[in-house]
């Protein structure tokens, strides 16, 4: 049979047996970011376009060509959001948040949009876990941001990460790193790929970061950002280390990691998992000192990462992490006899006014049927109302782990169930 409708190229369901996976991440995620003092915020699923483009930056790919932009009825330009960051400091101004005490901690959860060329750990559409702190300069909080991440994925039991950390200078240091690059680049250029050719003009720091075989030597020789730092820089650059050893937060220093934002100053960091792949960052962040400025705000320093929730339940599932039990209901409430289908209705109801979960048998199932379907669900107690139940104002109870069964006045039932 060919199915006439699936979901987009790209897009996932996220089936019940998958939600344990999603539950545990999302309540990790919200308990560490309470432990760090980090607030929640929300932001809609599409912004105007030009946010993103202002941003993130028109060369980019995600701008280029990745970003989901349509009009609305209006004949506004609008983009599903490619990213968690622009919209959070676009509310950040909104609500005049920079009058709070600074800096201001927040985090999210939001689906994210990008037409990507789906693949494993790929898809056009994800969700992140994003922090953001923002109005305040300190290498304190990069390290405290990176601190929190770390720590996310060691709470959810992620072992051998690596956290790769690097600096890209400021507006003071990198203009003249660029033109170094670029004149390093411009004999070689016979050499790299045709993307790199263009990267060239178009974001000569993403040539760092070209996963194709031929530019590998290339890469491998080219000028080191650490050594064109400025001493702002560079005193940055050690202070977020210094921080990060006294919380022993292993990292490893990689001068040619730049990541996919103009955005970014100073600190950018990555973490990956053990699997070596072009597409296997776990999560990513860095220092963007200017973006507030950019859209019109006052100068705001800010941190901040992000990270993917669905590479992150590969890893659990590659890892073998264990994840707790989704909750399952309680009570089956079985029924034999038409004259007991609605005393069941009614009995499960009233189960689960009293904050007990129930599933009812529906249909015109076998009472032995119905015995099946709740050890299928591994539901611990049937309540069986038959016509015997019925005349006497009782219900039998049966526990399905040994059979154990016992036929209790009604009144006594959820006394039973509560204390077994
Ligand atoms: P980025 O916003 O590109 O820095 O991505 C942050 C994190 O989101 C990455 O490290 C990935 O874990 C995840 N991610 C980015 N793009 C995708 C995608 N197309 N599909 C799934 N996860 C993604």
């Amino acid at each position: 049979m060919s199915l006439r409708y699936q979901a987009p190229r790209g897009t996932q369901d996220i089936l019940p047996e998958d939600q344990a996976y999603w539950d545990y991440v999302r309540d990790t995620a919200s308990r560490i970011c309470r432990l760090f003092g980090y607030e929640r915020i929300d932001t809609p699923v599409f912004e105007t376009a030009s946010l993103f483009t202002r941003t993130t930056g028109e060369a980019t790919d995600i701008v280029q060509k990745e970003m989901y932009v349509f009009r609305d009825r209006g004949g506004q330009e609008l983009a599903l959001r490619p990213e968690g960051t622009a919209p959070v400091c676009r509310a950040y101004l909104e609500h005049g948040m920079g009058s709070r005490p600074q800096p201001v901690r927040l985090w999210y959860w939001a689906p994210i949009f990008r037409y990507d060329r789906p693949q494993a750990g790929r898809y056009r559409q994800h969700h992140q876990l994003g922090a953001e702190a923002l109005g305040d300069s300190s290498p304190s909080l990069d390290a405290e941001v990176i601190e929190l991440l770390w720590r996310f994925y060691q709470e959810l039991g992620l072992s051998n990460l690596t956290l790769y950390l690097n600096s890209i200078g400021d507006g003071q240091c990198r203009p003249q790193y660029v033109e170094t690059l670029r004149r390093y680049y411009r004999d070689r250029l016979a050499h790299v790929c045709p993307d790199c050719q263009a990267r060239f003009h178009r974001s000569p720091l993403r040539l760092l970061d070209c996963k194709q075989e031929q530019c590998q030597p290339v890469i491998a020789e080219a000028p080191s950002m650490l050594e064109h730092l400025c001493g702002p820089c560079r005193d940055h650059l050690s202070e977020v280390g210094r921080y990060l050893e006294a919380v022993d937060v292993p990292y490893t220093m990689q001068p040619r990691l730049v990541r996919g934002f103009d955005y970014y100053t100073r600190t950018v960091f990555e973490v990956h998992p053990p699997e070596e792949g072009a597409q296997s960052a776990l999560g990513g962040g860095g220092r963007y000192d200017g973006l507030v400025e950019m859209l019109g705000g006052p100068p705001t320093p800010a941190v901040g990462f992000g990270t993917g929730v669905e590479r992150i339940i590969i890893q659990l599932k590659r890892q073998e992490v264990p994840v707790p039990a989704p909750g399952r209901p309680q009570v089956y409430v079985a029924w034999q006899g038409a004259e007991a289908r609605l005393p069941a209705f009614r009995l499960a109801s009233e189960l689960r006014q009293k904050g007990i979960s129930v599933l009812l048998a529906t249909g015109d199932r076998s009472l032995k049927a119905q015995m099946r379907q709740a050890d299928a669900r591994g539901i611990t107690y049937v309540a069986i109302l038959g016509p015997r139940e019925l005349q006497e104002g009782s219900i039998t109870l049966r526990r399905l782990a040994d059979g154990y069964q016992e036929t209790l006045p009604a009144s006594a039932l959820l006394q039973r169930i509560l204390s077994p």
